[in-house]
């Protein structure tokens, strides 16, 4: 995603080298053409065989010091590396550069966030007209992201999550062959690529009438994910705007079910940064775009999740995500 992020270019193998003065791109055979298309401004090299035997030349004179990225280069790799570059050059540990890049968007990768985010609401649509009661969870996964590649996307931007009754209290649930019952929860955990950028909304309809501790669970997690939406602006650290959703929660006397961060940041990547949690001390700044999903999980009867999905401008934030947030009750 970073070589996407620098040069454009949407093949899987390419090695990027950046300098002042200096920008290689590297491809092999199979991506000649497409990067030819898709990379300005950078001399393009088509790779030998052995591919990172590319980077035995091409460097510029004396000693040197290049950033590789150390979250992503394998231990081998890098072992190779080291061979094949010329000895006076140090490799040092630079993970994490470009992602700081990524964290806040211009204007155009917003309005193509934007985008995946409505058509995620558009799907959100359909599948409310649809119902769930009696049908799989499989079922209206496959039928969700169906939908969304019928609506353009390239697919979904992460494997959709439909978890009904007591499986809702798995925050990460994967659809059972279950059949959705009646008067209880389902959380739908959707997200769309759309011209390479994510979305990511999660919503929890219930399916009748609810019993008193998931209904009042509902208007729990939704008045704390109001609340940690008007703490998003430039300024506070992720920990912060995470403190906001976690005080109510506490207070309510259900702090051991709310279990995972606030938030994460959405571009290229369905989790990038920044993120919202408890260890998160990065301040928000404008560009950033991030989800802001509280839940809280009770095991063996339910759980709740609302997910937003957010831009942080200079006076404070933009919600993309459009469907509803008040308790809807679906067949
Ligand atoms: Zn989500
Ligand atoms: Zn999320």
């Amino acid at each position: 995603m970073n070589v996407r992020y620098l040069t454009g270019f949407t093949g899987s193998n390419a090695i990027v080298v950046v300098g002042r003065d200096l920008r290689r791109f590297v491809t092999d055979f199979r991506y000649v053409e497409m990067a030819a298309a898709q990379v300005d401004g950078f001399d393009r090299e088509q790779a030998p065989p052995e591919f990172l035997e590319a980077l035995a030349g091409g460097w510029p004179d004396g000693a040197l010091r290049v950033g590789f990225e150390d979250d992503d280069v394998s231990v081998r790799r890098h072992g190779r590396l080291r061979e094949v570059v010329p000895g006076r050059i140090e490799l040092v540990a630079a993970g994490g550069a470009v992602e700081e890049l990524r964290a806040v968007k211009d204007a155009g990768e917003v309005e193509r966030i934007r985008a995946a985010a409505a058509l995620a609401d558009d799907v959100y649509g359909v599948v409310r007209a649809q119902g769930l009661v009696g049908r799989s969870e499989r079922d209206v996964a496959l039928a969700i992201e169906d939908e969304m590649r019928r609506l353009g996307a390239s697919g979904p931007s992460f494997p959709s999550i439909v978890a009904s009754a007591e499986r809702g209290a798995l925050p990460h649930a994967v659809p059972a062959d279950a059949v959705i019952p009646r008067n209880t929860l389902v959380t739908l955990d959707i997200g769309a690529r759309l011209d390479g950028y994510c979305s990511d909304c999660t919503r929890t309809w219930a399916t009748g009438e609810l019993p008193d501790d998931l209904a009042s669970a509902y208007e729990l997690v939704l008045r704390a994910q109001l609340a940690a939406l008007e703490a998003v602006r430039p300024g506070p650290s992720g920990r912060e705007v995470d403190a906001v959703a976690r005080a109510m929660i506490d207070e309510a006397g259900h702090g051991e079910h709310f279990g995972h961060g606030l938030g994460h940041g959405v571009g290229l990547e369905v989790h990038e940064a920044p993120r919202l949690a408890r260890t998160a001390e990065g301040r928000l700044v404008a560009g950033n775009v991030v989800t802001v999903e509280p839940g809280v999980y009770l095991p063996g009867r339910g759980g709740v999740r609302i997910e937003d999905l957010v831009v942080v401008a200079e006076d404070g934030a933009t919600v993309l995500s459009g469907t509803t947030k008040e308790l809807v009750s679906v067949d």
